[in-house]
């Protein structure tokens, strides 16, 4: 498993649910509701990422590095990528879907208190994001999120 070098990514505007996923797997990808192209494309050459966009129009006219997703399905733009950068092949730390910051462990002792009920009751592991306090633990929704993936 790889986890040297991993590509970067600034995710365009439409691709907010491929984000999450690509911030599960590890990868440093930004994200922002509304962005204007320059400043994408600054962003992407100032800070070496790939601009993952479905926009064909800002794909052909930039000379920032695109990737273009032909995809509208989560898991088939996952299979694009795993095709283009081999994105399973690496094992990197998991990022907060929210802020893109790497995910700590805690012990469900330093967090119990602020935790639902039938969490704290059903659950033993947990992560934190260091940057905006949001606990992370492995239900129903993360599972799915993991199975599809795998599927890739
Ligand atoms: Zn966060």
């Amino acid at each position: 498993m790889k986890i040297e070098n991993p590509p970067k990514f600034i995710a365009d505007c439409h691709l907010g649910k491929l984000t999450k996923y690509l911030r599960i797997m590890g990868f440093d990808t930004l994200y922002f509701n509304t962005i204007d192209d320059n400043d994408l494309i600054e962003l992407a050459n100032s800070e070496d990422r790939i601009i993952l966009t479905r926009d064909k129009g800002l794909h052909e006219r930039t000379k920032a590095p695109t990737f273009y997703l032909d995809a509208i399905d989560n898991l088939k733009q996952l299979q694009e990528l795993q095709r283009e950068f081999g994105i399973k092949d690496y094992s990197l730390v998991p990022r907060c879907i929210v802020c893109n910051t790497e995910l700590q462990k805690v012990q469900k002792s330093d967090i119990e208190a602020q935790l639902p009920p039938k969490v704290k009751k059903y659950f033993s592991e947990f992560e934190i994001c260091p940057t905006c306090k949001r606990i992370y633990w492995h239900g129903d929704h993360y599972k799915r999120m993991i199975a599809t993936i795998d599927s890739i």
